[in-house]
Protein backbone atom coordinates (compact mmCIF):
# COMPACT_ATOMS: atom_id res chain seq x y z
CA UNK A 1 0.00 0.00 0.00
CA UNK A 2 1.42 2.79 -0.98
CA UNK A 3 1.76 6.39 1.46
CA UNK A 4 0.87 9.63 0.17
CA UNK A 5 3.18 12.09 -0.37
CA UNK A 6 1.52 14.46 2.13
CA UNK A 7 1.22 11.99 5.04
CA UNK A 8 4.98 11.26 5.27
CA UNK A 9 6.56 14.02 7.38
CA UNK A 10 9.39 16.80 6.35
CA UNK A 11 12.00 14.63 8.02
CA UNK A 12 11.11 10.93 6.26
CA UNK A 13 10.60 12.86 2.59
CA UNK A 14 14.24 14.53 3.74
CA UNK A 15 15.67 11.11 4.91
CA UNK A 16 14.08 9.45 0.93
CA UNK A 17 15.17 12.41 -0.93
CA UNK A 18 18.84 11.86 0.36
CA UNK A 19 18.71 8.41 0.00
CA UNK A 20 17.61 8.64 -3.66
CA UNK A 21 21.00 11.19 -4.00
CA UNK A 22 18.45 14.20 -4.61
CA UNK A 23 19.64 17.46 -3.34
CA UNK A 24 17.48 19.20 -0.45
CA UNK A 25 16.09 21.89 -1.82
CA UNK A 26 13.37 18.75 -4.24
CA UNK A 27 11.43 19.12 -0.81
CA UNK A 28 10.45 22.10 -1.07
CA UNK A 29 9.37 21.96 -4.67
CA UNK A 30 7.39 18.84 -4.00
CA UNK A 31 5.67 20.51 -0.68
CA UNK A 32 4.79 23.30 -3.01
CA UNK A 33 3.45 21.32 -6.14
CA UNK A 34 1.27 19.70 -3.20
CA UNK A 35 0.16 22.18 -0.95
CA UNK A 36 0.26 25.79 -3.00
CA UNK A 37 -0.32 24.38 -6.92
CA UNK A 38 -2.60 21.35 -5.51
CA UNK A 39 -1.10 18.76 -7.64
CA UNK A 40 -2.93 15.28 -8.04
CA UNK A 41 0.04 13.39 -9.66
CA UNK A 42 3.81 13.30 -9.57
CA UNK A 43 3.64 14.17 -13.68
CA UNK A 44 2.40 17.45 -13.06
CA UNK A 45 5.53 18.46 -11.12
CA UNK A 46 7.39 20.00 -14.33
CA UNK A 47 10.29 21.10 -12.51
CA UNK A 48 11.09 17.90 -11.26
CA UNK A 49 13.54 15.40 -13.01
CA UNK A 50 11.92 13.20 -14.74
CA UNK A 51 13.48 10.06 -13.39
CA UNK A 52 12.78 11.12 -9.74
CA UNK A 53 8.72 11.69 -10.66
CA UNK A 54 8.63 8.16 -11.84
CA UNK A 55 10.73 7.21 -8.82
CA UNK A 56 8.04 8.98 -6.34
CA UNK A 57 5.07 7.34 -8.35
CA UNK A 58 6.81 4.00 -8.17
CA UNK A 59 6.63 4.97 -3.90
CA UNK A 60 4.30 7.14 -3.29
CA UNK A 61 1.05 8.68 -4.58
CA UNK A 62 0.06 12.20 -4.39
CA UNK A 63 -3.38 12.42 -3.49
CA UNK A 64 -4.24 9.70 -0.10
CA UNK A 65 -7.84 9.76 -1.96
CA UNK A 66 -8.58 7.73 -5.35
CA UNK A 67 -11.69 8.92 -6.70
CA UNK A 68 -14.00 5.91 -8.19
CA UNK A 69 -17.05 7.00 -8.98
CA UNK A 70 -17.88 10.62 -10.26
CA UNK A 71 -21.93 11.77 -10.67
CA UNK A 72 -22.10 15.15 -12.32
CA UNK A 73 -25.43 17.36 -12.11
CA UNK A 74 -26.62 19.63 -15.11
CA UNK A 75 -26.15 22.71 -12.53
CA UNK A 76 -22.39 21.77 -12.47
CA UNK A 77 -22.39 20.07 -9.01
CA UNK A 78 -19.72 17.07 -8.63
CA UNK A 79 -20.33 14.66 -6.23
CA UNK A 80 -16.78 12.36 -6.28
CA UNK A 81 -16.64 9.22 -4.39
CA UNK A 82 -12.93 8.22 -3.40
CA UNK A 83 -11.37 5.22 -2.15
CA UNK A 84 -9.15 5.55 0.56
CA UNK A 85 -5.63 3.05 0.84
CA UNK A 86 -7.48 0.87 3.34
CA UNK A 87 -10.48 0.58 0.60
CA UNK A 88 -12.89 2.81 2.66
CA UNK A 89 -14.88 5.18 0.69
CA UNK A 90 -15.42 8.63 1.27
CA UNK A 91 -18.01 11.62 -0.49
CA UNK A 92 -17.26 15.15 -1.73
CA UNK A 93 -19.53 17.42 -3.29
CA UNK A 94 -18.31 20.62 -5.64
CA UNK A 95 -20.91 23.06 -5.51
CA UNK A 96 -20.46 25.56 -8.34
CA UNK A 97 -21.52 29.20 -8.75
CA UNK A 98 -21.19 31.74 -10.89
CA UNK A 99 -18.93 33.67 -8.64
CA UNK A 100 -17.65 30.89 -5.97
CA UNK A 101 -16.77 27.52 -5.83
CA UNK A 102 -17.84 25.46 -2.36
CA UNK A 103 -16.31 21.58 -1.61
CA UNK A 104 -18.66 20.07 0.68
CA UNK A 105 -16.00 17.56 2.43
CA UNK A 106 -16.30 14.30 4.70
CA UNK A 107 -14.03 14.01 7.99
CA UNK A 108 -15.01 10.56 9.58
CA UNK A 109 -16.03 6.95 7.34
CA UNK A 110 -19.48 6.52 8.97
CA UNK A 111 -20.89 8.33 11.59
CA UNK A 112 -21.40 7.54 15.16
CA UNK A 113 -24.36 10.04 15.78
CA UNK A 114 -26.64 8.23 13.03
CA UNK A 115 -29.50 10.47 12.58
CA UNK A 116 -32.47 9.14 11.55
CA UNK A 117 -32.53 10.96 8.63
CA UNK A 118 -29.15 10.56 7.63
CA UNK A 119 -27.55 7.60 5.29
CA UNK A 120 -23.89 8.13 6.14
CA UNK A 121 -25.45 7.22 9.91
CA UNK A 122 -26.76 4.45 8.90
CA UNK A 123 -24.11 1.80 9.68
CA UNK A 124 -22.85 3.21 12.39
CA UNK A 125 -18.81 4.84 12.68
CA UNK A 126 -15.88 2.78 10.85
CA UNK A 127 -13.05 5.46 11.26
CA UNK A 128 -11.69 9.10 11.06
CA UNK A 129 -10.10 10.54 8.01
CA UNK A 130 -6.58 11.86 8.45
CA UNK A 131 -5.32 15.26 7.86
CA UNK A 132 -4.15 14.22 4.68
CA UNK A 133 -7.39 12.66 3.47
CA UNK A 134 -9.44 15.43 4.56
CA UNK A 135 -7.11 18.04 2.88
CA UNK A 136 -6.99 16.04 -0.51
CA UNK A 137 -10.79 16.28 -0.70
CA UNK A 138 -10.37 20.10 -0.94
CA UNK A 139 -7.46 19.55 -3.67
CA UNK A 140 -9.67 16.87 -5.47
CA UNK A 141 -12.23 19.97 -6.45
CA UNK A 142 -9.62 22.44 -6.37
CA UNK A 143 -7.87 20.71 -9.44
CA UNK A 144 -11.24 20.42 -11.12
CA UNK A 145 -12.15 23.87 -10.92
CA UNK A 146 -8.44 24.62 -12.12
CA UNK A 147 -7.93 27.04 -9.17
CA UNK A 148 -7.93 27.10 -5.18
CA UNK A 149 -11.76 26.52 -4.16
CA UNK A 150 -13.63 29.20 -2.41
CA UNK A 151 -14.71 27.60 0.22
CA UNK A 152 -15.14 24.68 2.24
CA UNK A 153 -18.02 23.22 4.38
CA UNK A 154 -17.31 20.32 6.57
CA UNK A 155 -20.23 19.07 6.53
CA UNK A 156 -19.78 15.95 4.62
CA UNK A 157 -20.16 12.37 6.34
CA UNK A 158 -19.12 12.37 9.77
CA UNK A 159 -19.38 14.76 12.83
CA UNK A 160 -16.39 16.90 12.83
CA UNK A 161 -16.20 17.31 16.65
CA UNK A 162 -15.79 14.01 16.95
CA UNK A 163 -12.35 14.08 14.46
CA UNK A 164 -11.20 17.39 16.13
CA UNK A 165 -7.48 15.53 16.44
CA UNK A 166 -7.30 15.12 12.95
CA UNK A 167 -9.63 17.92 11.19
CA UNK A 168 -7.76 21.00 13.58
CA UNK A 169 -4.45 20.04 11.94
CA UNK A 170 -6.06 19.89 8.35
CA UNK A 171 -7.84 23.10 8.74
CA UNK A 172 -4.42 24.66 9.76
CA UNK A 173 -3.30 23.34 6.73
CA UNK A 174 -5.88 24.94 4.77
CA UNK A 175 -5.20 28.30 6.21
CA UNK A 176 -1.44 28.24 6.24
CA UNK A 177 -0.46 31.11 3.84
CA UNK A 178 3.07 29.76 4.06
CA UNK A 179 3.06 26.00 4.20
CA UNK A 180 -0.51 25.43 3.28
CA UNK A 181 -3.15 26.62 0.56
CA UNK A 182 -3.27 29.91 2.04
CA UNK A 183 -7.27 30.20 2.49
CA UNK A 184 -8.84 32.70 4.73
CA UNK A 185 -10.34 31.28 7.80
CA UNK A 186 -13.57 33.07 7.24
CA UNK A 187 -14.20 30.75 4.11
CA UNK A 188 -14.29 27.73 6.40
CA UNK A 189 -17.10 26.66 8.30
CA UNK A 190 -17.62 23.65 10.14
CA UNK A 191 -20.74 22.15 11.19
CA UNK A 192 -21.81 19.72 14.16
CA UNK A 193 -24.96 17.95 15.07
CA UNK A 194 -24.08 19.43 18.36
CA UNK A 195 -21.09 18.05 20.36
CA UNK A 196 -20.47 20.43 22.92
CA UNK A 197 -17.14 20.25 24.54
CA UNK A 198 -16.27 19.89 20.89
CA UNK A 199 -17.77 23.34 19.99
CA UNK A 200 -15.72 24.77 22.99
CA UNK A 201 -12.71 23.23 21.97
CA UNK A 202 -12.77 24.78 18.60
CA UNK A 203 -13.69 27.82 19.84
CA UNK A 204 -10.68 27.93 22.00
CA UNK A 205 -8.48 27.87 18.77
CA UNK A 206 -9.89 31.25 18.77
CA UNK A 207 -9.10 31.32 15.09
CA UNK A 208 -12.29 32.78 13.02
CA UNK A 209 -13.70 29.45 11.28
CA UNK A 210 -17.14 29.66 10.47
CA UNK A 211 -19.60 27.20 12.91
CA UNK A 212 -23.28 25.98 11.66
CA UNK A 213 -25.21 24.04 14.15
CA UNK A 214 -27.71 21.26 12.28
CA UNK A 215 -30.36 22.12 15.12
CA UNK A 216 -33.21 20.91 12.71
CA UNK A 217 -35.66 21.18 15.77
CA UNK A 218 -36.73 23.36 18.25
CA UNK A 219 -37.24 21.43 21.23
CA UNK A 220 -35.79 18.93 22.90
CA UNK A 221 -38.65 16.68 22.63
CA UNK A 222 -38.44 16.78 18.65
CA UNK A 223 -35.21 16.42 18.09
CA UNK A 224 -35.35 13.58 19.79
CA UNK A 225 -37.56 12.00 17.09
CA UNK A 226 -34.30 12.77 14.52
CA UNK A 227 -30.86 12.06 16.62
CA UNK A 228 -30.87 8.83 19.01
CA UNK A 229 -29.83 9.75 22.38
CA UNK A 230 -25.86 8.57 22.59
CA UNK A 231 -24.79 11.63 21.10
CA UNK A 232 -27.46 13.92 21.21
CA UNK A 233 -27.03 16.35 23.93
CA UNK A 234 -29.49 19.27 25.29
CA UNK A 235 -30.42 22.67 23.16
CA UNK A 236 -29.73 24.80 26.16
CA UNK A 237 -25.96 23.30 27.09
CA UNK A 238 -25.61 23.40 23.02
CA UNK A 239 -26.28 26.91 22.79
CA UNK A 240 -24.11 27.57 25.50
CA UNK A 241 -21.24 26.36 23.91
CA UNK A 242 -22.36 28.31 20.91
CA UNK A 243 -22.68 31.43 22.93
CA UNK A 244 -18.71 30.11 24.08
CA UNK A 245 -18.10 30.36 20.00
CA UNK A 246 -19.14 33.58 19.45
CA UNK A 247 -17.51 35.13 22.64
CA UNK A 248 -14.03 33.24 21.84
CA UNK A 249 -14.22 34.14 17.90
CA UNK A 250 -16.05 36.83 16.99
CA UNK A 251 -17.91 34.80 14.39
CA UNK A 252 -21.99 34.02 14.38
CA UNK A 253 -23.30 30.94 14.86
CA UNK A 254 -25.88 29.36 11.86
CA UNK A 255 -28.30 27.41 12.55
CA UNK A 256 -29.09 24.48 9.52
CA UNK A 257 -32.80 23.37 9.76
CA UNK A 258 -33.64 20.90 7.52
CA UNK A 259 -37.15 20.87 6.67
CA UNK A 260 -39.07 17.61 7.15
CA UNK A 261 -42.49 17.31 6.12
CA UNK A 262 -44.75 17.21 8.50
CA UNK A 263 -42.09 16.79 11.42
CA UNK A 264 -40.58 20.25 12.02
CA UNK A 265 -42.18 22.18 9.28
CA UNK A 266 -45.58 23.71 11.54
CA UNK A 267 -46.02 27.17 12.20
CA UNK A 268 -45.17 26.67 16.06
CA UNK A 269 -42.04 24.80 15.11
CA UNK A 270 -41.43 28.38 12.93
CA UNK A 271 -42.27 30.81 16.08
CA UNK A 272 -40.23 28.66 18.51
CA UNK A 273 -37.10 28.55 16.30
CA UNK A 274 -37.42 32.68 15.69
CA UNK A 275 -37.32 32.89 19.76
CA UNK A 276 -34.25 30.54 19.85
CA UNK A 277 -32.65 32.25 17.12
CA UNK A 278 -33.16 35.70 18.43
CA UNK A 279 -31.63 34.83 21.97
CA UNK A 280 -28.80 32.56 20.39
CA UNK A 281 -28.27 35.63 17.69
CA UNK A 282 -28.05 33.38 15.24
CA UNK A 283 -28.69 33.44 11.17
CA UNK A 284 -30.72 30.38 10.08
CA UNK A 285 -30.48 28.33 7.22
CA UNK A 286 -33.53 26.54 6.28
CA UNK A 287 -32.76 23.29 3.94
CA UNK A 288 -35.83 21.03 2.48
CA UNK A 289 -35.18 17.41 2.85
CA UNK A 290 -33.27 16.39 -0.29
CA UNK A 291 -35.61 14.28 -2.11
CA UNK A 292 -33.88 10.59 -3.10
CA UNK A 293 -35.14 7.18 -1.02
CA UNK A 294 -36.84 8.22 2.02
CA UNK A 295 -39.19 7.64 4.40
CA UNK A 296 -40.02 11.15 5.06
CA UNK A 297 -40.47 14.03 2.01
CA UNK A 298 -39.55 17.64 2.46
CA UNK A 299 -42.66 19.90 3.06
CA UNK A 300 -44.42 21.92 -0.20
CA UNK A 301 -42.43 25.08 -1.48
CA UNK A 302 -45.41 26.74 0.00
CA UNK A 303 -44.57 25.28 3.42
CA UNK A 304 -41.25 26.26 3.28
CA UNK A 305 -41.89 29.59 1.94
CA UNK A 306 -44.49 30.21 4.79
CA UNK A 307 -41.99 28.91 7.24
CA UNK A 308 -39.12 31.16 6.03
CA UNK A 309 -41.72 34.20 6.18
CA UNK A 310 -42.82 33.46 9.97
CA UNK A 311 -38.72 33.60 11.29
CA UNK A 312 -38.44 37.06 8.72
CA UNK A 313 -41.44 38.68 10.25
CA UNK A 314 -40.20 38.22 13.50
CA UNK A 315 -36.74 39.44 12.51
CA UNK A 316 -34.20 36.53 12.05
CA UNK A 317 -31.91 36.56 9.03
CA UNK A 318 -32.83 33.44 7.09
CA UNK A 319 -32.39 31.73 4.21
CA UNK A 320 -34.23 29.01 1.97
CA UNK A 321 -31.46 26.98 0.24
CA UNK A 322 -32.14 26.29 -3.33
CA UNK A 323 -31.63 22.71 -3.88
CA UNK A 324 -28.33 21.84 -5.85
CA UNK A 325 -27.68 18.50 -7.14
CA UNK A 326 -30.55 16.92 -6.73
CA UNK A 327 -30.72 14.46 -9.83
CA UNK A 328 -26.94 12.92 -8.76
CA UNK A 329 -28.06 12.81 -5.26
CA UNK A 330 -25.91 14.81 -3.54
CA UNK A 331 -27.08 14.81 -0.03
CA UNK A 332 -24.99 12.71 2.61
CA UNK A 333 -24.11 8.99 2.14
CA UNK A 334 -26.40 8.90 -0.93
CA UNK A 335 -23.50 8.40 -3.88
CA UNK A 336 -22.51 5.74 -1.83
CA UNK A 337 -25.71 4.11 -1.41
CA UNK A 338 -26.03 4.12 -4.79
CA UNK A 339 -22.42 2.78 -5.47
CA UNK A 340 -22.91 -0.42 -3.33
CA UNK A 341 -25.14 -0.08 -0.19
CA UNK A 342 -28.48 -1.57 -0.44
CA UNK A 343 -31.37 1.79 -0.80
CA UNK A 344 -32.70 2.30 2.29
CA UNK A 345 -35.96 4.62 3.18
CA UNK A 346 -33.82 7.24 4.73
CA UNK A 347 -33.31 10.85 3.83
CA UNK A 348 -29.82 11.87 3.85
CA UNK A 349 -28.83 15.10 4.92
CA UNK A 350 -27.85 18.33 3.07
S1 LIG B 1 -26.30 14.07 9.62
FE1 LIG B 1 -24.12 14.36 10.07
S2 LIG B 1 -23.99 14.00 12.29
FE2 LIG B 1 -25.96 13.11 11.63
S3 LIG B 1 -25.45 10.95 11.16
FE3 LIG B 1 -25.25 12.11 9.23
S4 LIG B 1 -23.07 12.61 9.13
FE4 LIG B 1 -23.51 12.08 11.27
Amino acid sequence: MKLSIREIDDKTLAEWLAQHKQPAFRAKQIREWTDQRLAVSFAEMANLPKALREQLAEEFTVLAIAPVNELRAEDDTVKWLSELQDKAAVETVLIRAPRRNTVCISTQVGCAVRCAFCESGRNGFVRNLTPAEICDQVVLASHECGKLVDNVVVMGTGEPMHNLDNLLPALETLCDPEHGFGMSARHITVSTSGIPAGIRRLADQQRPWNLALSLHAPSDTLRALLIPPRHRHRIADILDACAYYRKQTGRMVTFEYVLVGGLNDSKSCARDLADIAHSAHTKVNLIPLNPGAVRWKAPSPETCEEFLHILEIRGVQATLRRRKGDHIRAACGQLKARKGAPETDAPGKD
